[in-house]
């Protein structure tokens, strides 16, 4: 309905905005040229048999079309199932079956026939074989109702097998107005979107979110530093994730000149290190807005965006979201008391897919886990100390990664500090630190432990320390502590 709107009201404002690259000139799609090719699409999907509720799997690379498809799907009242297209084939095979689609979209014709056959395959785009943009139809389009399903995502499968979230229309709408609400987000402003989409950072916050303003969105297919620089001069708002940050970090005309007319640049999907959001704040004349979310449950704190982020906090639950800490029972704990992050609110699933009983996921009392572990402090800041996986139990005491990690990460020459457990024979986990160096430290290892002394006690400091030149990470960026511990576990053996 929002792009309706923008498209009746401002008919030829820019909405999604290609810069000019190797392969082609810059594009401009404006709102009313994007609601002409959503709905015919739309009309394409429903002559291919698309039929409410039924999921289509993308793999396409993230272009102005392939974000107009999503937008598509949900008006032909499908499920939009983003796959990403540097997956595996096994890695994307595993998705489109638990997934079930009827459709899957997907330009590489032999690698889609190896999918599967229980579904159509269609390419799309200009060149592409079966090329469903070709098509035209003059199907009507349905009514959508707020419960409907819109998305379906996978949780990153950081800490096991990807799970689908899905995601309902007002699901995203409730999550998408709180947001825009907190960071102010209106129709005048203009985001450079450098994210992954098939992920909910760049896809809800990077698009629906625009979408819903009126803003326009200045879309990159894949991150470049020197590019990003650029682009940020005629931007308004940056969305990105620690290693982005620490990316730019490394390039010499990164500047608050280059910031100059961004209002607002955030960070989220993985922890923010305090060193990097205080050289953040001198290189960019910015203060990081960091901010906490699943794909589960979209956003759910936000640090307030007039300059008084808490540092090492994600903020305060945004208006949609109940958020509360408990302890090991379910009973909910006081201020400042470490437990179980659970949430409630409209932008959270209600089951996952195709697990209707919804497990030790909720709590009887029907609040989401977040699989998270922090506190609430008196002014109702939230401060995650890591996840419930990675917690270590080292002879019997509770050691919070995250804890660690930022004793580690303020010591001079440290670029970034990753904390995890292994077998350990006497303490029955020992804790492990890999540590990256900033780019020319000479880090001497003697004189961190002796720094980490100072500020942990015994049972928390690392048992080891190891220097590393990058850590594993996923898509995203987040650092994949499975494995990192498989790689160590025989380290104390
Ligand atoms: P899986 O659940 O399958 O292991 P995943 O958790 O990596 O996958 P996501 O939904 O992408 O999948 O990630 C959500 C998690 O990301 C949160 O539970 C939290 O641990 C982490 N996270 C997100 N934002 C922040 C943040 N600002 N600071 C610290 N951690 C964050």
């Amino acid at each position: 309905d929002a792009l309706y709107l923008h498209a009746r009201q401002r008919p030829d404002a820019a909405f999604l905005i290609t810069p000019a690259h190797p392969g082609g000139p810059e594009e401009i799609f404006t709102f009313a040229e994007c609601v002409r090719l959503m709905d015919r699409y739309a009309r394409a999907l429903i002559a291919l048999g698309v039929g409410p509720g039924d999921c289509v799997a993308v793999r396409l690379p993230k272009s102005p079309h392939s974000m107009i498809l999503f937008l598509a799907i949900t008006r032909a009242g499908g499920t939009y199932v983003p796959i990403n297209p540097d997956f595996t084939q096994r890695e994307a095979r595993v998705l489109i079956a638990d997934s079930a689609p009827t459709l899957l979209i997907d330009n590489d014709a032999a690698a889609a026939a190896d999918m599967g056959a229980d579904f159509k395959v269609m390419g799309f785009g200009t060149g592409a074989a079966h090329d469903l943009a070709s098509i035209a139809a003059d199907a009507p389009l349905p009514g959508i109702g707020p419960r409907d399903r819109a998305v379906m995502l996978f949780t990153s499968g950081t800490t096991g097998r990807a799970k689908g979230a899905p995601l309902t229309h007002a699901n995203l709408l409730a999550n998408i107005r709180a947001l825009a609400e907190a960071w102010a987000f209106t129709q005048s402003d203009r985001l450079l979107h450098v994210l992954p989409a098939f992920h909910g950072h760049g896809l809800f916050l990077g698009i629906a979110m625009p979408v819903y303003c009126g803003a326009s969105v200045i879309l990159m297919r894949k991150f470049d530093a020197a590019e990003t620089i650029r682009l940020m001069k005629q931007s308004s708002v940056f969305m990105a994730v620690p290693a982005i940050y620490t990316r730019l970090l490394e390039q010499p005309e990164f500047s608050a000149a280059s910031c100059r007319t961004l209002r607002l640049a955030t960070s989220g999907s993985a922890p923010l290190p305090p060193e990097l959001f205080n050289e953040l704040r001198q290189r960019m004349g910015l203060t990081i807005v960091e901010r906490y979310g699943l794909t589960e449950t979209s956003i759910l704190t936000s640090n307030p965006i007039d300059g008084s982020a808490r540092v090492g906090s994600v903020g305060r639950p945004l208006s949609c979201v109940d958020l509360r800490i408990a302890d090991d029972n379910g009973s909910p704990l006081s201020v400042n008391e470490v437990g179980h992050v659970q949430v409630r609110g409209g932008g959270i699933i209600e089951t996952y897919w195709q697990r209707p009983d919804r497990g030790d996921d909720w709590t009887a009392d029907g609040w989401f886990e977040t699989g998270d572990l922090g506190r609430i402090d008196e002014d109702g800041f939230v401060w995650l100390v890591g996840r419930k996986k990675d917690l270590i139990i080292s002879g019997g005491y509770n050691v919070y990664p995250r804890e660690v990690e930022i004793q580690i990460e303020a010591q001079g020459g440290v670029s970034e500090a990753v904390v995890f457990g292994v077998p350990h024979p006497d303490f029955g986990e020992g804790v492990m630190a890999a540590v990256k160096p900033e780019a020319g430290a000479a880090l001497d290892i003697d004189l961190l432990e002796q720094k980490i002394a100072e500020a942990l006690s015994k049972y928390k400091r690392p048992k080891r320390i190891i220097l590393v030149d990058e850590f594993p990470r996923n898509a995203m960026g987040k650092v994949l502590k499975n494995e990192l511990r498989q790689t160590y576990a025989d380290t104390f053996a």
